[in-house]
């Protein structure tokens, strides 16, 4: 399992498969689109993560920015495109930064290149790779201190980590539009991210999955009630119940639940999700909008 984004956005960029179908974009600007995508669904995600933490057991730490670098190993050519798209240099670059959260109120920036993470030096690590480590390593305690070159002065940011429940996402490079849960990772297809424009219609996508997983419904003895029909629909309706609820608490506008169904009803003739197929039979959307009215007016 991925831990951090600031590893799935390396994987994905150094091109590590993170499915056996996964190819890495081969031009510049499919890689910024992906890459504007993957921030986008990490940004939305972790707004519903980190509103919704008191109901969760498990917390991590979440600061709210992606550190970019090169792995050591890897396809050469990949390199050169990455490095081309994102202006990499030999440490590690800050290539997004969420907005509202720790590292934006602490003044981090695109462009800043990391030098030292609490008391690790990038001039005093043996490798990119394992500075790398050590920053991540460092971004998992609740106060982070970063050096940074900026405009080739060094300036030093103090953070407070936002607690987040601790489950992670994966963009996946497909044109489908599905999202779907896994274990205990949300997984959001690159065409439904493309096709909800906006974000309270994304944000249902990824609450109605991460209520599939609060619930329990991706736990491996669940598997039995998942191939039943009934108890398949009592899952179903009860993820958007939580779901719709969800993505209120972190300030999405619930009217983008039913914006989100009815596009892709249209693209797919089929409703949002397909978990192991058991969105098959489940209820029509108009139904479906009617039943998360009800939910939110009660
Ligand atoms: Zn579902």
């Amino acid at each position: 399992m991925l831990k951090t984004v600031t590893l799935i956005a390396i994987m994905f960029i150094a091109g590590c498969a993170s499915s056996k179908t996964y190819t890495p974009p081969q031009t510049v600007e499919g890689l910024r689109s992906l890459y504007t995508q993957l921030n986008r669904v990490s940004a939305i995600t972790h707004n519903i993560l980190v509103a919704n933490s008191p109901i969760c057991s498990k917390l991590k730490t979440y600061y709210g920015f992606i550190p970019m670098s090169l792995k050591e190993q890897g396809n050469e050519e990949q390199k050169k495109l990455v490095i081309k798209a994102f202006h990499l240099k030999k440490q590690p670059i800050v290539t997004y930064v969420d907005p509202k959260r720790a590292a934006d109120k602490a003044g981090l920036r695109v462009g800043d290149v990391i030098i030292s993470a609490n008391d690790n030096r990038w001039s005093d690590t043996k490798s990119p790779d394992e500075f790398t480590k050590l920053l991540g390593e460092a971004q998992q305690s609740s106060h982070l201190r970063l050096g940074i070159l900026r405009d080739q002065k060094k300036l030093t940011l103090d953070l407070t980590a936002d607690m987040a429940c601790d489950y992670s996402f994966i963009l996946s490079d497909t044109n489908e539009h599905k999202a779907m849960a896994r274990n205990s990772e949300i997984i959001v297809d690159f065409g439904a991210a493309k096709l909800l424009k906006r974000d309270d219609e994304l944000a249902f996508f990824i609450s109605h999955e991460l209520a599939h997983i609060l619930l329990g419904h991706t736990l491996p003895e669940r598997g039995k009630e998942l191939a039943n029909y009934k108890m398949r629909n009592i899952m179903e309706k009860d993820a958007d119940a939580l779901g719709v609820r969800l993505m209120v608490r972190a300030g999405y506008d619930p009217a983008g639940a039913e914006t989100a169904l009815k596009s892709s009803d249209l693209i797919d003739s089929g409703p949002v999700t397909k978990f192991f197929n058991y969105h098959g039979p489940y209820m029509p959307v108009d139904k479906r909008i009617r039943y998360l009215r009800k939910v939110l007016s009660e």
